[in-house]
């Protein structure tokens, strides 16, 4: 460890603040380090192994893939792209998708999918309103999207056309759509980064009724709370509404790098031939992992997700320490009395993995986890609280 911890100083690029253990093997939501230390898993790699590591089912797919062919190009037809894509048509009610490597470039699709249907309308210039305290990736144009200052500092200048309102208020979307030509309006259902904030049901229902009343797009990016994460396939299908454009990526891969980018109607011919692309886009070893995945995420999953997901509101809440919790499914946030790191501290320290949002304590299990690991894992965190 110390070697590999040296060796990362000296040759990786400094941008991310490591905890002091290597992972050196996993399997379920069971991580182990290099001294042999097992902890409980309730981050999934930021919500990325949705159906924990090492699933037999997704290692069959990729492996089975990986010995046909690895990749190819976009210049050929490729099953596993297709079938994917069609697989996630069918459980959406979305027309077509369009495949790239991460929830940046699933997030990138959609402000040019936006730009595009208004231009293709004669309208140019059309902004798009994002949310204050969202978080939308790490691109100049996707930091751009993000509605949070830290993030653009260093950064400018920063792409245009970007509008931030407040999250629940429905008046100053109205206001803005008053003076403003608006393209589309991108919003997380529940902000992750932000600090798990569910937005309001009323606020999004009007919201999109809103913006089809004006033409406006409107697109929600589920990177972090899609592919069954908050008890629905997607965070969207909670609020009982169909968006024009849902972007998605982190447990879709369930480990390898992959990201989409879900058209409806009003947009599915936007893009045409050679106005968007990726080499790696619908690579056929991601896409045959991610569809063994999206597969296997039927109503019978999701109800134990759910299930689950009110085990540990019900343990969490009014427990000694916290002073509150929030989230959807198996997406957790938890206000604690004490400061956030004192709380991962202690849980890293009693062999569980957990993330911070913000000043909460974010949870992020496994999908899949059972119900004696998410026990333990809570039990933990409940005395780490106190
Ligand atoms: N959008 C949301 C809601 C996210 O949570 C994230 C990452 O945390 C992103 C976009 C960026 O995804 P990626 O890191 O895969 O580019």
């Amino acid at each position: 460890m110390t070697n590999i911890k040296e060796l990362d100083e000296k040759f990786v690029a400094n941008t991310y603040g490591r905890f002091p253990i290597e992972i050196v093997k996993a399997k379920g939501a069971t991580v182990t380090d290099s001294n042999g230390k097992k902890y409980i898993d309730l981050g999934t790699g930021i919500g990325v192994t949705a159906l924990g590591q090492g699933d037999k089912e997704w290692l069959k797919a990729v492996i089975g893939q990986l010995k046909k062919y690895q990749h190819t190009s976009n210049l050929y037809y490729t099953s596993p792209c297709v079938l994917l894509a069609e697989k996630l048509v069918e459980k959406t009610g979305l027309k077509k998708v369009f495949f790239g490597n991460s929830g940046a470039e699933a997030n990138e699709c959609a402000i040019k999918v936006a730009r595009k249907y208004k231009e293709d309308q004669g309208i140019f210039g059309a902004k798009i309103i994002t949310l204050k305290n969202s978080f939308h990736g790490r691109t100049i144009t996707t930091l751009s999207a993000t509605g949070q200052d830290k993030f653009h500092e260093n950064f400018l200048p920063l792409t245009d056309g970007f509008i931030y309102v407040n999250a629940n208020d429905i008046e100053e979307v109205k206001k803005v759509l008053e003076t403003e030509n608006v393209a589309g309006v991108l919003i997380e259902c529940v902000q992750g980064e932000g600090g798990v904030n569910v937005l309001e049901k009323d606020y999004v229902t009007s919201l999109y009724n809103l913006c089809k009343e004006k033409d406006v797009l409107f697109m929600v990016d589920e990177v972090q709370t899609g592919n069954g994460r908050t008890g629905t396939l997607y965070a969207y299908m909670n609020y009982g509404i169909l968006p024009d454009v849902v972007t998605t990526a982190k447990g879709l891969g369930g480990g390898l790098p992959i990201g989409a980018c879900m058209l409806g109607e009003k947009v599915e011919n936007t893009l045409t031939k050679g106005s968007h692309g990726s080499t790696f886009g619908g690579n056929p070893v991601c896409a045959a992992g991610a569809l063994s995945i999206i597969s296997r995420l039927d109503e019978k999953f999701l109800e134990q997700v759910k299930v689950k997901s009110q085990y540990v509101f019900n343990a969490l809440k009014g427990a000694d320490g916290i002073e509150s919790v929030s989230g959807l499914g198996l997406m957790i946030g938890i206000k604690t009395k004490k400061p956030c790191k004192e709380v991962l501290d202690y849980c890293m320290n009693n062999g569980v993995l957990v993330l911070t949002a913000k000043d909460k304590i974010r949870l992020l299990p496994p999908l899949n986890i059972s119900l004696k690991e998410l026990e333990k894992g809570i039990s933990i965190i409940k005395n780490a609280c106190k």
